[in-house]
């Protein structure tokens, strides 16, 4: 009777045609089997990201109730089965270009295996907090606030999972202090590419630990990360501060992101920045007073393109008294004009979410489900005086796309650990240009032709992208540079049958 129940349900699970699939024959001998679904509604959402440019149909999305689960059907991919298949560890899908898609094998549904973030003191660390792979950031806040800590490094956008943004680097304003989000990593648990569950620390396993950080998903599945935790303020000074000389905007923004290192007592937690043009959707124009609009549309329309420092100090009731002048001292002798520095004191929270708000207003309008060919870069220091004049003036003031959004901050490299997978310009400081771009389901290939333009200045100029996506092997070799030789050997190594994340294709290119 129990029997016949899980057949009956597993036939529910896995449609008929399905059925007649050997591969799905084998799946079924599996303990996970009525954790394999194969439903049109799973299948359909395993096939697409945020991006909406790629579609790739898996055979299956394995909703795990365990991390054992994913064991054991890595094990099966590499030890049992007949029949090759990919499997690939989605966290949101939130990449632009399939990077969490796999064609006819297994898509794994991280977040299906719910909430767990676990906040610990120890001496040697202090607070830390060991969280799911799967979770998303944003509950990793609320959680860690109860215990008057949060993370010091993090995204602009909260709803990404932990295993996603370490799977990159996960970088933001605070990146320049605090290092990414791979920076501030203590251990984790992972599957490899064999099925094995490791833990790894920059001690125990150091070189699984290294690859993995930055890795793309190619060495193994993070299923538990164990996270550096600071105190948490309770408020933010937020403020944004106008340019139209590149060159004054940049200096400022490098004067910021050093106070630390010249051991300045004040020093900023986030520091980022922003091309505005006319041209861009006027989303940017919010941040400032209503009154204000007609100005700053006038002195955009002068200029073409303005330049903003967007800067934040974060405060509590201990340091309430003095933040005002702390970030007086900070912001003196900057070169915006003071007519172009504007304010506001929002709470924390408020201010690490603030990308939710602007998400809402999308999806209201119907905007946040459309394609997003985006571009993201790391410029070196010693270029970013030329991109301002090859890319933005040469490129992308002459073309006549309206552009959501294009960041650009600077970051330390000394808050970056070489020994991970993560591959950064080899420079003191560098840049990070991210185009942001939303479009119609009609004219994404404008952005990508327009990409494809960045990509070729880009080109003999130590330039790297970040959320890097490339066809070729040659591509590849040319983006990891020196650290190539050693992602091959740490693939051969713990994904030696090459079964994680194909949807990268760097070693899958025929996935
Ligand atoms: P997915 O897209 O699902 O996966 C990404 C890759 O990681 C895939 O190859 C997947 O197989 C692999 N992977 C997923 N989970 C695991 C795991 N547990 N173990 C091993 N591999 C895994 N990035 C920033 O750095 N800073 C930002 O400020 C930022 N803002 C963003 C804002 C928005 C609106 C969006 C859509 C993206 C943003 N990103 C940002 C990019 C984001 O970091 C990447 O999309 C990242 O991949 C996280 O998304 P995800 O958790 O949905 O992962």
């Amino acid at each position: 009777m129990a029997q016949n129940h899980q057949m009956a349900s597993r036939c529910m699970l896995l449609s008929p045609e399905r059925l007649t699939n050997s591969l799905y024959h084998k799946l079924l001998s599996l303990p996970i089997a009525d954790k394999l679904h194969v439903d049109p509604e799973s299948i359909g959402e395993a096939s697409v990201d945020f991006g909406l440019i790629v579609r790739e149909i898996p055979a299956a999305v394995l909703r795990p109730s365990h991390p054992e689960d994913i064991a054991i059907l890595v094990a099966f991919a590499y030890s049992k089965s007949s029949i090759p298949f990919t499997i690939s560890a989605r966290g949101c899908g939130h990449s632009v270009r399939g990077q969490a898609m796999v064609r006819d094998g297994v898509v794994v549904d991280m977040t299906s295996l719910g909430n767990k973030t676990t906040v610990s003191w120890s001496q040697s660390l202090g607070h830390y907090a060991d969280v799911g792979g799967q979770q998303l950031w944003i509950d990793v806040l609320e959680e860690t606030l109860k215990h008057g800590v949060a993370p010091v490094s993090w995204t602009d956008y909260l709803y990404l999972t932990v295993g996603g943004t370490l799977s990159n680097a996960g970088i933001s304003g605070e990146t320049f202090r605090y290092g990414p989000q791979i920076s501030n990593v203590y251990e984790m648990d992972v599957i490899t590419g064999t099925g094995h569950f490791l833990t790894c620390a920059p001690h125990e396993n150091p070189e699984l630990f290294h690859s993995v950080l930055g890795g793309l998903g190619q060495f193994g599945i993070i299923t538990r990360a164990r996270i550096a935790l600071g105190p948490s303020p309770k408020r933010a000074k937020w403020v944004q501060m106008l340019y139209s000389d590149f060159s004054a905007f940049t200096t400022d923004q490098e004067r910021l992101i050093s106070r630390h290192r010249r051991g300045q007592d004040e020093v900023l937690d986030y520091v980022e920045g922003q091309l505005f043009m006319r041209r861009n959707s006027d989303s940017w124009i919010s941040f400032f007073s209503f009154l204000d609009h007609p100005r700053l549309m006038s002195l955009v329309t002068e200029h073409e393109l303005l330049y903003c420092i967007e800067v934040a100090k974060f405060y509590d009731e201990c340091t309430q008294s003095t933040v005002d002048k702390d970030l007086e001292k900070i912001l003196k002798d900057l070169s915006h004009g003071p007519e172009f520095l504007y304010q506001k004191d929002v709470g924390y929270v408020d201010f690490l979410n603030r990308v939710r708000v602007g998400e809402m207003v999308l999806r209201e309008q119907g905007l946040w489900n459309v394609p997003h060919p985006w571009l993201n870069l790391f410029v070196p220091k010693s270029r970013i005086a030329d991109f301002n004049t090859g890319v933005f003036k040469n490129i992308v003031l002459k073309k006549n796309m309206t552009t959501e959004l294009v960041l650009i901050y600077p970051m330390n490299n000394d808050k970056w650990d070489d020994r991970m997978s993560a591959v950064i310009p080899d420079e003191d400081v560098f840049y990070t240009v991210g185009f942001l771009h939303s479009s119609g389901f009609e004219d994404w290939q404008e952005f990508d032709l327009q990409n494809k333009e960045v990509l070729h200045f880009c080109e003999d100029n130590g330039i790297k992208q970040y959320l890097p996506n490339y066809s070729t092997e040659s591509d590849w070799i040319q983006h990891f540079g020196p650290k190539w030789r050693k992602f091959e050997e740490n693939k051969a190594q713990f994904d030696p049958k090459m079964l994680l994340s194909p949807g990268q294709n760097i070693f899958n290119h025929n996935q």
